[in-house]
């Protein structure tokens, strides 16, 4: 069972001296109660309260990495069932599958495809996070998939075989790499306990009920497996949707151990139809699966599903910002335009794609608004006359074009007295309030 912040309370020194940087030991037991504070930050927590601690401070969805070439998934250590209530932190992987029965040259031009799609999405380099190789036969022949798809493009694995000697084999193909084996069912856990200790991978364990899987999941911890990926056996969206809920509730509401491991997800076996697909991938992604395999690679799909789990992942409290400054589009000239925004990245990428979707040069001078929009910094504070002119004298910007002129947001047009005041000599232009009407402007824009 969960401690409660009282209970934790009782067993920490109770001398407030700060050092865990809470203010008492009250607030740093209810962060703890909370999973949101780190054990560690208390240096003088007794080794017995430490032992009784550890357990309650651990957190309720366990951490599971598999790897490949210095690439990383991780999947798990998640603390809230909703973003809004604090965020999550490590996104959803998201696999192609390839199958061992295609020819290794089909596989491997798959793969290479696969692995070389990139999404730009505000600043952020967007890809897939590896591979599933699923066995059909023999395991040469599966051993040989698993050396084509690693020796085309080393990202992480998920091996999939129901044959524990089939998986050895894929096992010895992918050495080097820390794969997550998929196969394991109440009938064969335990061999593939052992291959998964022999290995040190962490392992997924398939069941058609929760209980059986929370079953499941204490003895393979028993067997000394601490990593461990939960398949809830249904496909569906409605019994996907709700299972997957369960078990990130129990995990998170009632600290229920034998649940709490992250969630692997198949879309691609819920439907054949891509956009069905889709929605069952969105659905993953969004409710609790950790690991996602997708059966076809299809920019189409994924372009969506990336920026996607790119927002679903990204923390709410802390907006993306992108460096202030003046950045300049199309080969910018001292006639050309200066228009000034914020440094939310969705802000500034809006911006700066129209203008170099025009291909008009332009100046943007990027203002500190703390990662904030136009009109919410401008409605805090923080996108104001004052602090535009600021940007304006420390980047110099002055200096490098021949007109003094400064096109501000259309949204914000309420500042164009006072940024006249601030910047004496300088004209201000109000110019589209929506980023999309930049080009029109910049086409009728004089010096
Ligand atoms: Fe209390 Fe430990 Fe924090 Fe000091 S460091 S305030 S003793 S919890």
């Amino acid at each position: 069972m969960a401690l409660s912040g009282i209970q934790i309370y009782k067993m920490l020194p109770q001398t407030n001296c700060k050092e865990c940087g809470f203010p008492t030991c009250l607030a740093f037991a209810m962060k703890l109660a909370a999973k949101q504070a780190d054990l560690d930050k208390c240096p003088y927590v007794s080794d017995e309260a430490r032992e009784k601690l550890a357990e309650a401070a651990a957190p309720p969805v366990r951490l599971v990495i598999i790897s490949a070439d210095g690439r990383e998934v991780k999947s798990g250590n998640e603390i809230v069932l909703f973003r809004h209530e604090k965020t999550f932190f490590n996104p959803a992987g998201l696999f192609i599958r390839v199958y061992d029965d295609q020819p290794l040259d089909k596989i491997k031009a798959r793969v290479e495809e696969a692995a070389s799609y990139v999404v730009e999405y505000v600043g952020m380099a967007l890809t897939i996070d590896g591979f599933a190789v699923q066995a059909t036969g023999d395991g040469d022949t599966f051993a040989a998939a698993v050396k084509g798809v690693l020796d085309t493009a080393k990202f992480p694995l998920i091996l999939i075989a129901t044959d524990t000697a089939v998986m050895a084999q894929g096992l010895e193909a992918a050495e080097g790499t820390r794969p997550l084996i998929y196969g394991a069912t109440a009938g064969n856990w335990e061999a593939f306990a052992d291959l998964a200790k022999k290995h040190d991978a962490p392992m997924v364990i398939r069941a058609d009920s929760l209980s059986v899987l929370a079953e499941l999941t204490e003895k393979i911890k028993a067997a000394g497996i601490e990593e461990i990926v939960l398949d809830p056996g249904v496909r569906d969206l409605k019994s996907s949707l709700a299972l997957n809920t369960l078990i990130r509730r129990m995990a998170l509401k009632k600290n229920f151990k034998p649940l709490g491991f992250p969630i692997i997800s198949f879309p691609g076996e819920c439907a054949n139809d891509e956009g069905m697909v889709s929605i069952a991938a969105t659905q993953a992604i969004t409710k609790y699966g950790g690991f996602v395999v997708l059966d076809r690679f299809s920019p189409a799909t994924l372009y969506p599903l990336l920026a996607l789990r790119a927002n679903i992942y990204t923390d709410p409290q802390q907006p993306i910002q992108v460096q202030p400054g003046v950045y300049e589009i199309n080969d910018p000239q001292a006639d050309s335009a200066l228009m000034v925004t914020t440094n939310f990245s969705i802000t500034y990428f809006s911006v700066a794609n129209e203008i170099d979707g025009s291909g008009i040069p332009g100046w943007l001078l990027v203002a500190d608004a703390e990662g904030m929009s136009v009109l919410t910094a401008w409605a805090a504070g923080k996108f104001d006359a004052e602090r535009i002119a600021k940007s304006v004298k420390t980047t110099g910007i002055g200096e490098k074009i021949s007109h003094h002129k400064l096109v501000i947001p259309g949204h914000v047009s309420v500042l164009l007295g006072e940024l006249e005041e601030e910047l004496p000599g300088w004209e201000i232009l109000v110019g589209p309030r929506e980023a999309v009407d930049i080009p029109a402007y910049l086409k009728v824009w004089q010096p």
